[in-house]
């Protein structure tokens, strides 16, 4: 049978990831045992936090220990089957990791193994149907409980997860700003995403910009990025907002503890609320946000974007593309097309 490829944990990262944290190995292809499948990867997802798995520290998952494949969320095809539930040729998610082969069963690993539903493509199942999607849809309806007339504004805008939030709002009834990195990101939000306002944060003055373009400052702030963005939209908060902590791309290459924001005070003055959260909670809920996303994007009020890279060379490299705002979209990766 074939070998098993893989990308092993080498190195705890310090400062920005890069391949040098990883190393290539070829291994057997795993033995399935009674209720198990072998499911080959096809395509792997990239998510930011992936950098925080890799560093030995308590989270909301164990980190991945030196020597392991690097966890990563995938889908791939049922080779072998020795479950009832599923038959050889079935796509399936699970958390396959940087390996051709897994062997999984269902309830295993952080995403389990589910079939995806009929006419949902891999690059849907792991986008807006998938955990950025769902982060979007819980973290901004749950937490940020948005009304409509309210101003809703979005860091790490052009991203997958903020994209979607800035939509779900728009359908919400909100006025959307949100804040990217570079023209083009910020155009593409403007012109196909329909934000009402961008802030070029690597160009703009931010502080000022938030002024500028949320006059009646704004009602829920929907943070990927944390640092000085978030200091800066506390800056505008309005009475009773509130602040969805999504994540802090900005800090997870850090060398150093990062600073919390200085302004905090300005949450107490204006009685707002800041809560942090993890999609991992809302699995249970999947469908109910399903539901709505598929519709949605069916009636082309959800638009979202794929950065699909290929090559299994070429899956260290990609990673890094998240921290460095080098991905148009969701990030993603093709090993292989199905059989
Ligand atoms: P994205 O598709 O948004 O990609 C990451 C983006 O982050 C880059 O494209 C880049 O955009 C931006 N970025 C990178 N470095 C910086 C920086 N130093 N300052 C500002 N922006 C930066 O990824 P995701 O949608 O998958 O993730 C977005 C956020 O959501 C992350 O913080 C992630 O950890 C978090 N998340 C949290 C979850 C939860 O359960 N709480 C679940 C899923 C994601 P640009 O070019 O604009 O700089």
């Amino acid at each position: 049978m074939a070998v098993n490829r893989q990308w092993l944990l080498a190195k705890r990262p310090s400062g920005m990831i890069g391949p040098d944290n990883f190393s290539y190995t070829e291994s057997t292809v795993p033995e399935v045992q009674a209720g198990q499948v072998l499911v080959r990867n096809l395509y792997l997802s990239f998510d930011p936090t992936q950098r925080n798995w890799m560093v030995d520290r308590p989270g909301y998952l164990p980190p991945v220990a030196i020597g392991e494949p690097m966890r990563a969320g995938s889908v791939g095809q049922v080779i072998v089957s020795q479950h009832e539930d599923f038959t050889v040729g079935d796509m399936v998610q699970t958390t396959g990791c940087w390996q051709d082969y897994v062997v999984m069963a269902p309830g295993q690993g952080p995403m389990g193994l589910s079939k995806l539903p009929e006419g949902v493509s891999p690059e849907m199942m792991l986008s807006v149907l998938g955990i950025t999607g769902l982060t979007a849809y819980f973290g901004l309806l749950d937490i940020g409980k948005p009304q409509a007339g309210e101003t809703v504004l979005v860091s790490g805008a052009a991203g997958a997860t903020g994209s979607v939030v800035g939509q779900i709002a728009k359908l919400k009834g909100c006025r959307v700003v949100g804040i990217a990195g570079g023209p083009e990101k910020c155009a593409w939000l403007k012109d196909a995403a329909g934000f009402d306002a961008v802030i070029d944060y690597k160009n703009d003055n931010v502080n000022e910009q938030i002024g500028i373009h949320c006059p009646n400052k704004w009602d829920v702030f929907f943070d990927n990025v944390g640092g000085s963005i978030l200091e800066d939209a506390l800056d505008h908060i309005n009475l009773r907002s509130r602040v969805v902590l999504c994540g802090g791309i900005s800090g997870y290459n850090a060398t150093e503890r990062v600073p919390g924001p200085a302004n905090l005070m300005n949450l107490v003055t204006n009685r707002g609320r800041m809560e942090g959260f993890i999609i991992l909670d809302y699995l249970p809920r999947a469908a109910e946000a399903a539901k709505d996303i598929m519709a949605w994007v069916a009636s082309g009020d959800l638009i979202y974007k794929i950065d699909l890279q290929e090559g299994f060379e070429n899956i260290p490299v990609t990673l890094q593309r998240l921290y460095t705002g080098h991905n148009l979209g969701k990030q993603l990766l093709k090993i292989a097309d199905p059989e």
